[in-house]
């Protein structure tokens, strides 16, 4: 895929994220575009750049610190790989955001880092809503504990509710696993806590994520091509 295919591709997911705001009577600009550029190459970065995108999610930390000296600062970088505990400083100290957080020890050493460089962390809670076991991602029974946690701690700022379900098919499928994550998101906000971000939807379920609440969704192929 070339680079102008870049620019094409973003304004037709801009649009087809309209379409569907309106298809699920969502308001209008209240779904946000993360391209996900793991494991594709500088050029096609820039390209997205050129194109207007500014939110990009990479998975792997030192990838992402090879490239991001690479390009302009307004780029707001979010964490969307399995954070281990020995990364977070990093994590903390070059994201913006970190999807991923599914530990107390890991938002602990998340926080630690991030009051130390001074900056303050949006986090999402990673739920692992099917229960696979082995998959990443907190239980949704453990999750208004960890929640209460993690909003304590001073340097994030938790955010929303993150999930990765099995690809999938099915539309109703998909639709009612993102629909379990929108309600864990609505108990969470009725026990009191301030969150705004529902992460979900990637490129081939991203209209079922919006249909059921997502907020960013996370787009790698459709936008970029296929990885390397
Ligand atoms: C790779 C990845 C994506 C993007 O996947 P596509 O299917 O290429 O859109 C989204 N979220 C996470 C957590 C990923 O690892």
């Amino acid at each position: 895929m070339t680079t102008t295919n870049i620019a094409q591709r973003y304004q037709t997911l801009l649009h087809s994220i309209i379409d569907a705001e309106r298809r699920f009577s969502r308001v209008q600009g209240s779904v946000a575009l993360l391209g996900v550029s793991k494991k594709q190459p500088m050029e096609k970065l820039q390209a997205g750049y050129d194109a207007g995108l500014r939110l990009m999610g990479e998975n792997y930390l030192q990838e992402a610190q090879d490239k991001m000296p690479q390009l302009p600062k307004d780029i707001e970088w979010h964490f969307i790989g399995h954070c281990q505990s020995n990364k977070a400083k990093a994590v903390a100290e070059n994201f913006a955001w970190c999807h991923t957080v599914d530990s107390l020890k890991l938002a602990t050493r998340l926080a630690k880092a991030s009051v130390a460089s001074q900056k303050q962390l949006s986090i999402c809670l990673q739920v692992n809503i099917e229960n696979e076991p082995t998959k990443s991602g907190i239980s949704l029974d453990s999750l208004p504990a960890l929640a209460e946690k993690v909003a304590e701690l001073r340097g994030l700022s938790l955010r929303g509710l993150m999930c990765i379900p099995t690809p999938c098919e099915d539309e109703v499928q998909s639709r009612r696993v993102f629909a379990r994550l929108w309600r864990a998101q609505e108990d969470l906000i009725d026990r009191g806590h301030n969150l705004d971000t529902l992460s979900m939807g990637m490129s081939h379920d991203y209209e079922a994520a919006i249909a059921e609440g997502a907020t960013l969704i996370r787009v790698g192929s459709a936008l970029f091509g296929e990885r390397q």
